[in-house]
């Protein structure tokens, strides 16, 4: 099967100096699943989001504060131009969920800043606008379906993605983290977010039979579309946690996906490893066989 990559290359024009979220984790991984996968489809032009949709899970003072030249928080900077930058990332995750919606196949947003730690009102954890929670609300809106199902398969627990999709109906939110970690939250289920914390250090097997319980419990709510924070900092090299899977184990979350038959589109949030190429291409290339 034909996998769609989303991916600006501009994305990789802003840089704050010694931070792990910086532009090789994508100028990398474009450059090895060119190589690896050459009968992909890439696409790198995406219409300018409006505010309306924007707007779907950020508040108006949200948009006007990512203007400002102030840091949010000392991991998450204010760089020039990082309101565009979030806005293409959104951008894309909106293309990959309507090719996924409408075609049936896999897409992936190969784009950066990331989202899932940005709530309604705050940019926090290297995330600016919140690109999965606003596609689910964009296609609950745009397109013909009932039932949405968000998977996060980052390191770190959704948050953002939480708290904005939190009492949406028709939507399910299914997260797998460390915890404790950062940001601290996804201890407890909560209406219609499932959260699967696994301690530092797991198994892999104790994290591999998590995220499989976590899918199937999205599987078991039967969504027409499912979409999925795709961070790969669970990896045992993985700078920023204390996990331990590999390679190969992205390449199992990707087969699952795809024997699931229900059209799901991706976008990359976290991942640090110099191997993150690697791992991308192994989740990739298992969801696209
Ligand atoms: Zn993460």
């Amino acid at each position: 099967m034909s996998m769609l990559i989303l991916h600006d290359p501009a994305c990789a024009n802003y840089e704050a100096l010694g931070h792990p979220e910086k532009p090789d984790r994508v100028i990398h991984t474009a450059a090895y699943l060119q190589d690896t996968f050459p009968g992909w489809t890439w696409r790198s032009k995406f219409e300018e989001v409006p505010d309306e949709t924007l707007l779907l899970a950020h508040t108006p003072k949200h948009l006007a504060r990512l203007e400002v030249e102030n840091d949010f928080d000392a991991d998450t900077r204010y760089l020039p131009g990082i309101s565009r930058y979030a806005r293409s990332s959104v951008a894309a995750a909106l293309l990959a969920a309507r090719h996924a919606h409408d075609t049936g196949r896999p897409a992936f947003s190969l784009m950066r800043p990331p989202g899932h730690h940005a709530t309604s009102n705050e940019a926090m954890g290297f995330c600016y606008l919140n690109q999965v929670a606003i596609a689910t609300l964009a296609a609950m809106r745009d397109f013909d379906i009932r039932r949405i199902a968000v998977w996060d398969f980052d390191a770190h627990h959704g948050n953002g993605t939480e708290a904005i999709l939190l009492g949406r109906e028709g939507v399910l939110v299914s997260s797998v983290h460390q915890s404790p970690g950062y940001p601290g939250t996804g201890l407890h289920d909560l209406g219609n977010v499932r959260n699967w914390p696994v301690p530092p250090g797991s198994s892999r097997d104790l994290h591999m039979d998590t995220l499989r319980a976590s899918l199937d419990a999205i599987v078991g709510f039967r969504p027409e579309l499912i979409l999925v924070s795709a961070g790969f900092d669970a990896y045992v090299g993985d700078p920023l946690t204390e996990m331990t899977l590999e390679a190969e184990d992205f390449a199992s979350l990707g087969k699952w996906l795809q024997h699931t038959g229900i059209p799901a589109a991706a976008v990359l949030e976290g991942g640090y490893s110099a191997d993150l190429p690697q791992l991308v291409g192994e989740f990739l290339g298992a969801w696209s066989e």
